[in-house]
């Protein structure tokens, strides 16, 4: 973790001290790791005497409400529900953190507020291709679980915790374990030395992994694990390629009565058939269809998100969206779509080999 060394930390000790109004920015629909990163440096920022906002796009996943009871969830403004306050607000900043995405147009609607903001400004994140030269500090490792692990090494670095995860806030502890854990899918993938040591710290600082577990895993809806079978034995179609693609419409989103986050999880699943390569979950949103990717080793789905699907993310689980009608007509022509394109994807990537 090159960059977290004494320069640096030194600078985010002086900006942070030199702060009086930091904002905490994240990437649109914000995720576990999105939403853990975000709260754990709100708490860690309060204990350093600074009041700070979390601005969101879009409205986090209910399953991920337990991490803004109380006051973390009095400084959260979300843009779909006041968009002039996410406005003004970080208009007002002047100190920003971009945690968990690497380039200001993962925040969708915060776009053009970030672009025009004169504020210092920290990047925490751990995707490809940073966009460095938008930042005056930052930290920005691949090789790291998630976003709330690399905050997690940073704020062990920083003189008031000095290697004691004990002297963490209860809540940033808590909310950094919780954006682990979503973002290696429960110690699935992309865990690395760091990231148990992170998890060991924690536990035995006092954090409760039961809890944060039974709000993560255990209590989705009926409906979710209804709609979860029909759409592995009805909805899932596998090509010659070893592609796995599900493509979920507004209609049965409808008719099983799902919400933002229910989802959360199906796009790994079909990578357990020894044959698939790739797996890719679509979802039709408005006038877009949002594109899931998850790859084994020897696939990029951060290439073929970048090459096929207007999107980027990581070696293994990356997204991109289809506009309509641009990219196709309408959602029935989105199977046909995949088939070509990931067909294309795989007949070049040999190609290359
Ligand atoms: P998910 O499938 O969980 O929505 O996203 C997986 C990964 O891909 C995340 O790390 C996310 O940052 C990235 N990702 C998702 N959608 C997009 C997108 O539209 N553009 C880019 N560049 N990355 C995305
Ligand atoms: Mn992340």
């Amino acid at each position: 973790m090159e960059d977290i060394n004494s320069h640096n930390i030194l600078r985010l000790s002086e900006l942070i001290e030199e702060a009086e109004h930091p904002v905490i920015v994240t990437h649109m629909k914000p995720d576990g790791d999105a939403m853990g990163s975000s709260v754990a440096l709100y708490h860690f920022l309060r204990r350093s005497g600074k009041e700070s906002k979390i601005v969101i796009s879009n409205r986090h996943p209910s399953y991920l409400s337990f991490l803004t009871e109380g006051e973390a969830g009095n400084a959260l403004v979300i843009h779909d529900d006041k968009p002039l306050d996410a406005a003004k607000t970080i208009n007002e900043a002047d100190l920003i953190f971009c945690l968990d995405f690497n380039a200001f147009h993962r925040t969708d609607a915060l776009e053009g507020a970030l672009e025009e903001s004169r504020a210092r400004k920290v990047l925490i994140d751990h995707h490809l291709n940073p966009d460095r030269d938008r930042f005056d500090l930052s930290f920005s490792e691949t090789e790291t679980s998630s976003a709330s692990e690399l905050l997690y090494h940073i704020l062990m670095s920083m003189p008031s915790v000095s290697g004691d995860a004990g002297r963490l806030p209860s809540g940033c502890a808590e909310a950094l374990m919780t954006g682990m854990t979503t973002d290696t899918n429960n110690f699935a993938n992309s865990v690395y030395p760091s990231t148990l040591e992170m998890a060991s710290s924690l536990l035995a600082a006092g954090v409760d992994r039961d809890r944060i577990l039974n709000f993560l895993y255990n209590q989705y809806s009926e409906n979710r694990l209804r709609l979860m079978g029909h759409m592995m034995k009805d909805l899932l179609t596998l090509t010659e390629d070893g592609v796995a693609y599900i493509v979920l419409d507004k209609k049965t989103q409808k008719e099983y009565g799902i919400s933002e986050g229910d989802t959360e999880g199906f796009v790994n699943m079909p990578l357990s058939i020894g044959k698939v390569r790739m797996s890719l979950l679509l979802k039709e949103d408005g006038d877009r269809v949002r594109v899931s990717i998850r790859s084994k080793k020897g696939t990029s789905a951060n290439r073929c998100a970048g090459l096929h699907f207007n999107g980027g993310g990581h070696e293994n689980a990356a997204g991109g969206r289809l506009d309509m009608p641009m990219d196709i007509a309408d959602i029935s022509k989105a199977a046909e779509y995949i088939e070509t394109h990931t067909h294309e994807f795989f007949k070049d990537n040999e190609r290359n080999d």
